[in-house]
């Protein structure tokens, strides 16, 4: 039943590899995935290998592939790398870091998806992801640090809480709002300067992309 989708998957492939995403590793995990089944309506699963983004419920949207592709590869994700992901949503993004080796947890502030995304994730067989209904504002401190943080909604501010998460030579990677109304994706690597034993942090700037909002506290 899943071989119908085997060959858009191939293309979808082929088109990120098009818009510049070189990462072998990240592909193949999208070549893997099978992305329609976190969508929920089903009249829109033939539509699920064409970059874009859809409804997951909650008012939330499942991220465009391309947008999942480009944040797992400035991740630069390591087998065994603690992960900390903000917005599960429908879960797609949590099984590219899984496929890609990391030791994943993933905090989700709305109800209604964490109670859905958890067992369906198991059912994919993803029984590894540690999953958390919380603010992510918040991170997860008790498994701190964290080799690599990915928000995946559209951040107000650099949430200082993450960053003291963050391993030295960590990174976080952030959609951070701009001026424009849309995000510039952000990649953020803590340095310790052993001379002055100073913390700091190297800020790279790539693309602009849309996202959902990052919202405070959980709902219901
Ligand atoms: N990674 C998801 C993207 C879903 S959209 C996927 O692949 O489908 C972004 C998600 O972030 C939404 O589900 C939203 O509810 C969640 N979110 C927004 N603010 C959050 C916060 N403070 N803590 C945790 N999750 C948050």
């Amino acid at each position: 039943m899943d071989h119908k989708y085997h060959r858009r998957r191939k293309e979808l492939v082929e088109e990120l590899r098009n818009k510049g995403i070189q990462d072998e590793n990240v592909l193949e995990a999208i070549g893997k995935i099978p992305r329609h089944k976190f969508i929920p309506d089903t009249a829109l699963h033939k539509y699920a290998y064409e970059n874009k983004a859809f409804p997951i419920g909650a008012e939330q949207t499942i991220s465009h592939p391309y947008t999942v592709a480009f944040q797992s590869q400035l991740l630069q994700i390591k087998p065994g790398d603690k992960v900390l992901e903000i917005g599960t949503g429908s879960g797609y993004q949590a099984a590219v870091l899984a496929e890609l080796g990391a030791k994943l947890y993933s905090i989700e502030r709305q109800k209604t998806l964490f109670d859905k995304t958890s067992p369906f994730l198991k059912s994919l067989g993803y029984t590894k992801i540690s999953l958390y209904y919380g603010d992510g504002y918040l991170g997860k401190p008790i498994f701190a640090p964290f080799d690599k943080i990915i928000i995946t909604a559209a951040a107000p501010e650099i949430p200082k809480a993450l960053l003291k998460q963050l391993k030295i030579g960590g990174f976080l990677v952030i959609p951070l709002n701009n001026n424009e109304g849309t995000q510039d994706m952000l990649r953020i690597t803590k340095v310790l300067f052993e001379e002055t034993n100073e913390l700091r942090f190297k800020k790279e700037q790539f693309e602009q992309f849309a996202f959902v909002p990052m919202l405070k506290g959980k709902n219901k």
